[in-house]
């Protein structure tokens, strides 16, 4: 999803400093997840990655991706980017560039729980989460102050509705 620490890995790598890839499956939004995997070790930049697991299947799954020493295929990097392409618009990186939300809303966090709902499939955790935020998504007033100051360009305010369904559903 993002590309911009290439140079710093490359001199972590250049002074042996070890790398460790977090979230290295966009904190489980990229659906490809043993694409993830393959770009992670074909890029030979990083040493290290540490994706959540919730399963024996996918420790094992994972695991297996580090003994594979095939080049990634010119259509697995287009299917690739192709899934970065789609996500690029609509996937929340909790940069926190939006705040402050003159509302009081802690916009990153409202995505962040949404994911606890529908990607990390914990709904009453995610809704619990949601439930204490001393300020609702329902309280944006369609400003649109934060979605200037987004430098993906998100559309923020949709995806607000989109979160208070989401919630409503559970
Ligand atoms: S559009 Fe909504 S979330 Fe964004 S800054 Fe305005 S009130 Fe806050
Ligand atoms: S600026 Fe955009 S990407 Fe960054 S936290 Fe806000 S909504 Fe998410």
């Amino acid at each position: 999803m993002e590309s911009q620490g290439t140079e710093l890995f490359e001199k972590a790598l250049e002074k042996g400093i070890g790398t460790i890839a977090m979230k290295p499956m966009a904190g489980g939004a990229f659906t490809k997840q043993k694409l993830s995997l393959k770009y992670i070790v074909n890029s030979g930049l990083i040493n290290v990655a540490i994706p959540g697991m919730d399963s024996i299947e996918q420790v094992i799954e994972n695991a297996s991706m580090g003994d594979g020493t095939e080049a990634l295929t010119a259509e697995e990097q287009e299917e690739i980017n192709e899934e970065v392409k789609i996500l690029g618009n609509d996937f929340c990186r909790r940069c926190g560039y939006c705040k402050p939300c003159p509302e009081g809303i802690d916009i990153p966090n409202v995505f962040l729980f949404e994911g606890y709902v529908t990607r990390y499939n914990l709904p009453e955790y995610g809704k619990s989460k949601y439930e204490a935020m001393p300020i609702k998504a329902t309280a944006c007033v369609r400003c649109r102050k934060c979605e200037r100051k987004c430098p993906y360009n998100l559309p923020i305010v949709n995806k607000l509705k989109h979160a208070v369904e989401t919630f409503k559903n559970i």
